[in-house]
């Protein structure tokens, strides 16, 4: 990893940049890849540049600059500051672009981190860090030659010529929306050459910038007693008591559009106020805030429980005297971890510090939002993918100025500019959505650690259900584990209330003095499908999920029936005993392909002719499973015609708000029962459901790879989390196949525990990881022979590396075809390369075209 100088150099006269080239890598072709393509920079590349004597005062290290590069003009990022250059020839910095940085010293550290981890091309990571629509686009400029005689040989020179004598200066983009011509790229290299026509390169304008709107206010020199209009002129006086009302003469501006909207003002009145002087107008700019008009209800906190009490001590510690290591929260849903960020937070801002709240994307609702605003609302910024590409900037641009210094977000917020950073929260650590899709794909949670390293912040990941990973390291003493195993129940209040109509029998809980009082966790029954489907029950629902689903409708409370769809329906199973066939060397679950009626590994390849019997007990009673949660609404509505049903999955949410239009309406209690699949998992409150389905554990479970189980587990947890959270109780009811399963065992007993030491076992016997790591290698092509022919070719190249360098503790699994072997078209395949270190093998290897690169990729499939 390079290292970094922390401080300026007086005078420096090399700027140390990372140029952000377009986004297509530049990479070797896959024929001149040599047997071991070493390249040991090829990831953090920079170039030196020289500082011209009148920039040196204004340079600093994180700034944007414009720069040449070869025969193109690009931006950068300084990372760096030189007396020397390893070349002798160094071209000028153009200009600062911006003179505050866009990166702090620990956020460029932080890139050389994520680059040498991820394996990922550093511009790329500084790119990810930027708020998008920052950078500016390259552009060429084409102008005529004033005053010389062009004897234009063909009538396309004659035309672009005259294009740019009468329109001016022409950027190639607006040539060719000027003229017809397809050729026109060459007809402007002609004009060049004759010398008819310039042409230069430079730097667009940014996609964003700052929001400017007209405004005005009362003059200062405005005098009451003299200015006040005359009665007929009421329509002036409107706009001036408005303003007036809004602050004093000389202060307080006012955008028009506001004025003229609430007064009903036309231009004209304004007009003649300011030719009086009365008032005065001007240009200011404003912020895109994404909480506009949000208007926050401030609470105060509520005292702690015991076992609060006891976790936020050693939290508190933390933030005056940081220890370096990240706490892992296990708390329950609804145990009040969400209580402890707010204290966190709270506490941070009044050291002066900024935080870090990260939640994901899928939970990142306005009910979030408005439980930080009312703590927090006038320092709190929000970052998330529905935000205008200006609400972006403008949030981030705060930030970095210090205005605001509370921001939550999902996975990229961790990349925002808070100076003086006190406090990162990651709230549902476990979800794998933390793990970034793109180059680079760094998981979130690693980041953010390494992040709070660098600048002195605290870190809390918080789960109900912690992954493997994170509990193994806290086994290990590189987190520290903080408990709270017992459920607040909330919304005390709220049924308090709405206790007149309800059943007596029903409620289940009866709070006496204390504000805060525990609930117990959710039953959860277990049914054994194969049971069902001998007493000649064939529904997807059994007998017991019925029954409690008549009981709840009756009573008049809400059910939510749970399923997940990814499981693609491709495995094989027993419906009488549920055996799932699996590989006999990676004992995951074998992949049916229908077109060749193969069974498939997809970690190892290994195939077989699917059978037409079970191999356990031999019944012909074999077949493919799953349903969708369309089919689950459908015989809903068929059994209940009188139950109103809203379903929640990718099909209905596909627009800006419906996530939350449908949560409304659920909670509004406009609907009797919701569908959905793993999206209804997340970390919703709703008082009202007593009873949570879910229709198959199995599907997740028998996904091909080694953490199906695991997800299995917080699944199953985070969805009976659902259910009970309020004096009615709740239960839960879990179909499958597979009963005596592990995963759905210990989640149907709350046991942890019990399912850490059990799967942390058979990751040891297996060496997956956390005892070892993975780096998943996938390449994707159109061509299915190239594909497999390709991943062979790298595989054999890996072999004779590991051999070279004698690595006794990396194999490599594959090549096979990816689980989604064929997706939009294009072949995949991939190699999964197993070690202590893989990044010894890895490291300085520089990949050939079409490989992605995914270091502890969050799924094998
Ligand atoms: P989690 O984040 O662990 O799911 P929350 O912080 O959302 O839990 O707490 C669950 C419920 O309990 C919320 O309604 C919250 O307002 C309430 N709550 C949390 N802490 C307390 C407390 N100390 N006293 C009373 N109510 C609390
Ligand atoms: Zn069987
Ligand atoms: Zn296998």
């Amino acid at each position: 990893m390079a290292s970094h100088p922390q401080e300026k150099k007086a005078d420096a006269l090399y700027a140390v940049v990372v140029v952000l080239t377009s986004l297509k890598q530049k990479v070797t072709s896959r024929e001149d890849m040599e047997l071991d393509p070493e390249d040991k920079d090829h990831l953090t590349r920079t170039f030196h540049y020289h500082v011209p004597p009148e920039m040196r005062e204004g340079i600093d290290v994180g700034q944007l600059v414009g720069i040449p590069f070869g025969s193109r003009y690009l931006q950068g990022v300084i990372v760096n500051l030189d007396d020397t250059s390893p070349v002798q020839k160094t071209r000028d910095v153009d200009q600062i672009m911006d003179p505050e940085p866009v990166l702090s010293l620990a956020q460029i550290d932080l890139a050389y981190w994520i680059s040498d981890y991820y394996l990922s091309p550093i511009q790329q990571t500084i790119r990810q860090m930027l708020p998008p629509g920052m950078l500016r686009k390259p552009q060429v400029i084409v102008e005529a030659v004033p005053d010389v005689e062009a004897d234009t040989n063909t009538e396309a020179q004659a035309e672009i010529l005259s294009l740019l004598r009468e329109m001016g200066p022409l950027t190639y983009r607006q040539i060719s929306r000027a003229t017809e011509q397809d050729n026109w790229r060459s007809v402007v290299d002609q004009l060049v050459d004759h010398g008819w026509a310039t042409r230069k390169r430079e730097i667009g304008a940014p996609r964003v910038r700052p929001k400017r709107v007209a405004v005005v206010r009362v003059s200062p020199s405005y005098d009451a007693e003299e200015d006040y209009p005359s009665k007929r002129a009421h329509r002036q006086r409107d706009v001036l008591d408005y303003l007036l009302a809004r602050g004093e003469a000389g202060k307080g501006w006012t955008p028009l559009r506001q004025v003229r909207k609430e007064t009903g003002a036309s231009y004209s009145v304004i007009n003649a106020l300011e030719e009086k002087g009365v008032v005065e107008r001007g240009k200011r700019q404003v912020w895109r805030d994404p909480l506009e008009g949000q208007r926050f209800v401030p609470i105060q906190p509520p005292e702690l429980t015991g076992d609060q009490d006891a976790v936020w001590r050693t939290i508190a510690e933390d933030l005056t005297e940081p220890q370096g290591r990240p706490f892992l929260l296990q708390g329950v849903t609804g145990s009040g971890k969400t209580e402890i960020y707010l204290r966190a937070v709270a506490r941070v801002l009044a050291q002066g510090r900024g935080a870090i709240v990260l939640v994901p994307e899928i939970a990142l609702t306005p009910q979030t939002i408005r439980r930080f605003g009312a703590r927090f609302p006038d320092t709190i910024a929000v970052m998330h993918s529905q935000l205008s590409e200006g609400e972006r900037y403008d949030q981030w641009r705060r930030l970095r100025s210090g205005d605001l210094r509370l921001v939550i977000g999902a996975r990229s917020a961790i990349f925002a500019p808070i100076s003086d950073l006190g406090l990162i929260v990651l709230d549902e650590a476990h979800e794998w959505t933390y793990k970034q899709q793109q180059t680079p794909r760094y998981h979130t949670r690693d980041v953010a650690a390494r992040l709070a390293e660098l600048t002195g912040a605290t870190c809390i990941f918080g789960s109900a259900t912690p992954d493997l990973t994170s509990t193994y390291r806290a086994e290990r003493g590189l987190y520290r584990k903080l408990q709270m195993p017992r459920r607040i129940m909330g919304h005390r209040r709220i049924l308090e209330e709405q206790r007149e109509g309800l059943p007596e029998e029903r409620i289940r809980f009866r709070p006496i003095e204390k504000e805060a009082m525990h609930a117990p966790l959710p039953p959860v029954e277990v049914v054994d499908m194969r049971a069902e489907l001998r007493a000649h029950n064939t529904s997807i629902f059994s007998r017991s999920l019925r029954q409690e689903m008549e009981a709840a409708l009756a009573a008049e409370e809400q059910i939510i029936l749970f399923l997940n769809r990814r499981g693609n329906a491709t495995f094989v199973m027993c419906r009488d005993c549920g055996h799932v066939l699996r590989c006999p060397r990676c004992d995951v679950p074998l992949t049916y392909h229908s077109s060749d009626r193969d069974l498939v590994c997809h970690h190892c390849n290994y195939r077989t002719a699917s059978p037409t019997q079970c191999p356990e007990c031999w019944s012909r009673r074999i077949k493919f499973f799953g349903v969708g949660t369309e089919r689950v609404e459908e015989v809903t509505r068929e059994a209940y015609p009188q139950a109103r049903i809203v379903r929640w999955d990718l099909d209905t949410t596909r627009g800006k708000s419906s996530h939350q239009e449908i949560l409304d309406r659920f909670m509004r209690r406009e609907a009797d029962i919701m569908i959905g699949t793993q999206m209804i998992a997340k970390g919703l409150d709703l008082p009202r459901v007593t009873l949570v389905g879910v229709i198959s554990a199995d599907t997740v479970l028998n996904l091909p790879d080694f953490r199906a189980a695991e997800r299995t587990f917080q699944l199953l947890t985070q969805v009976a989390g659902r259910a009970g959270r309020s004096i009615l109780g709740g239960k839960v009811i879990v179909q499958t196949y597979t009963p005596e399963h592990p995963a759905i065992q210990r989640a149907s007993e709350h046991d942890y525990e019990g399912f850490y030491t059990q799967e942390i076992a058979f990751r040891r016997e297996h060496w997956y990881p956390p005892l070892s790591r993975i780096v998943k290698l996938l390449y994707v092509h159109s061509n299915a022979q190239k594909a497999e022919r390709e991943a062979e070719r790298l595989h054999r190249i890996l072999e004779h590396r590991i051999a070279r360098l004698g690595l006794p503790q990396v194999d490599l699994i594959g090549p096979a075809p990816a689980f989604f072997s064929r997706l939009r078209g294009k072949y995949r395949w991939q190699i999964l390369v197993r070690g202590k270190d893989p990044h010894r093998l890895l490291r300085h290897m520089r990949f050939p075209l079409g490989w992605r690169v995914d270091v502890d990729p969050v799924s094998v499939l």
